[in-house]
């Protein structure tokens, strides 16, 4: 698999190379991290003070025509973003397209007003970049409170589950694989 990873509204900043690493290792794919995009000032919300995450998604998926059998494209975004009908959102992906996107504004401790920790902000930023890349391999969310594909309703449950999807995520890959 290839996964391009881009960098959208913020600058290529030492997260992309933890993410590409991790990446690399749990999806042995061959990672690219793309030149930065701006992100479309039509997502922004401003009654909510939010991005769109659903304008952002469709941005990408329209300039990044991609074969969706071996390839990926994960946008990453400093900004807070939203979906219907949920408040704020880590992430979200498209599994016709292969375009998934991750906000890193609340996976930083210092959102919760706790000192910054860099190492657990990049595991954070991993496992939610695991968790939307399964989306694109067709994957629903799990019950598995360990597994990536679990739902994080706040970083607790991010911070409780491994950067690794479970037993039975897995063969759902491999068998739609074949
Ligand atoms: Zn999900
Ligand atoms: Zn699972």
């Amino acid at each position: 698999m290839k996964i391009f990873l881009i960098p959208i509204g913020m600058p290529r900043h030492e997260v992309f190379d933890r993410l590409a690493a991790g990446l690399a290792r749990s999806f042995s794919a061959d990672v690219a991290i793309e030149p930065k995009r701006p992100i479309p000032e039509e997502a922004y919300d401003f009654r909510r003070r939010q991005y769109y995450a659903n304008a952002i998604l469709d941005d990408l998926a329209g300039e990044f025509i991609i074969n969706t059998k071996e390839e990926r494209v994960l946008g990453v975004m400093d900004a807070d973003m939203h979906t219907d009908p949920m408040n704020f959102i880590f992430g979200l992906a498209n599994r016709r397209t292969g375009c998934c996107l991750l906000s890193l504004a609340r996976l930083k401790p210092e959102f919760y007003g706790r000192k910054q920790d860099k190492e657990l902000f990049y595991s954070r930023a991993i496992k939610e970049s695991i968790h939307e890349l399964g989306h694109t391999l067709r994957l629903s969310h799990c019950s598995h409170r360990r597994c990536a594909m679990f739902f994080s309703d706040s970083v607790n449950d991010t911070d409780a589950k491994k950067a690794a999807f479970c037993a039975a995520c897995k063969r759902k890959i491999s068998a739609r694989k074949s």
